[in-house]
């Protein structure tokens, strides 16, 4: 593929659900972002803000209402399931809860060789075998581990598990879907190394999907925070923390928890207020203007858009954006 060429190219993706009585489901309104190859997209937001709905929908788990998904230079948010399949082996998920994930009746070698049988990939049942076990080895495990189930394993096996599953067929885009938060935190150090090697190994590309800024910190090259369906705010991993703009953002870090109680106390006073609003009729204008301590009347009537204030930072608010 041309290395100039983003591996993934979200444009206008919108994805919307029935509710019944007319009502519609607003969960992911117009997002665009793209991920260069080899690079990490973060995608941050509160739960419920769309997130995973963006991710399913990216994979046609979900069809896309409205917008273009393009995978290198093909549009694959036209293509039908029949003809998405040569794509699917390009884009693989790693899920929140490896538990859940993990189909409890089958072997670990099993579970690990699916995609490799899904899509043909070897003919003989020894080459299937050879590279299963090469993979268990990748992630930490072992081959005596192949004939054992699911739930003989701790969450962090079993999320090796999933990342074994999910690399053994060389996508070029991996979703990560909140794959350490259920995880110990002595846990969740590894299981972020483990996938910050295979991307320097494999020029992977990854959308890394989490509710907390402090989650993405470590992986990302580019951060977007969602809210409500919407991306408010995207910009470099760094520029985020330095220099957050959206005042959801500025709320996100503050929400970060800290050790000293003294700075703990004085950030959370500066923290997010109220609940995240229904996605069903979201509020008019800015989504955030309900919970916004500097919200005016034009919030509430006028929807800002994502604009590029300088050096790629882009934020959707009329505060900054004026
Ligand atoms: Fe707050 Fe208004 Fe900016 Fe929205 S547009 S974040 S309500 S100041």
């Amino acid at each position: 593929m041309n290395k100039d060429v983003p591996v993934l190219r979200v444009q206008d993706l919108t994805k919307h659900f029935p509710a019944g009585r007319g009502k519609v489901v607003h969960a992911v309104d117009n997002v665009s972002f793209q991920i260069p190859r080899g690079k990490t997209f973060g995608l941050v937001g509160e739960s419920g803000c769309g997130k995973s709905t963006c991710a399913r929908t990216i994979i046609r788990i979900y069809e896309p209402t409205g917008g273009k998904v393009y995978l290198g230079h093909d549009d694959i948010s036209i293509l039908s399931q029949k003809e998405l399949l040569p794509h699917r082996q390009r884009m693989q998920m790693i899920f929140q809860d490896p538990y859940a994930s993990l189909n409890a009746r089958m072997t670990v070698h099993d579970i690990i060789a699916e995609p490799l049988r899904a899509h043909g990939v070897f003919a003989s049942r020894q080459e299937e075998s050879e590279r299963v076990n090469d993979m268990l080895a990748q992630v930490g495990l072992n081959r005596e581990h192949a004939s054992r189930y699911a739930h003989e394993f701790s969450g962090g096996q079993r999320q090796r598990v999933g990342i074994a599953r999910a690399l053994i067929i060389h996508p070029e885009l991996v979703i990560c879907d909140e794959p350490i938060s259920a995880l110990d935190v002595s846990i969740q150090a590894q299981i972020v190394n483990m996938l910050r090697k295979f991307q320097q190994e494999q020029a992977l590309t990854y959308l890394f999907i989490a509710h907390d800024l402090s989650m993405v910190r470590y992986v990302s090259d580019e951060v977007g925070v969602m809210y409500l369906g919407q991306l408010v705010e995207t910009c470099a991993a760094d520029e985020i923390y330095a220099t957050p703009l959206h005042p959801y953002t500025q709320g996100l870090l503050a929400a970060i928890p800290i050790p000293d109680p003294k700075v703990a106390r004085e950030k959370r006073a500066a923290g997010l207020e109220g609940d995240l609003p229904s996605p069903i009729d979201p509020p008019s204008g800015c989504r955030f203007h309900t919970r916004c301590p500097h919200a005016t009347e034009r919030c509430k009537a006028e929807v800002p858009s994502l604009k590029d204030v300088g050096a790629g930072h882009c934020v959707a608010c009329h505060l900054i954006n004026d």
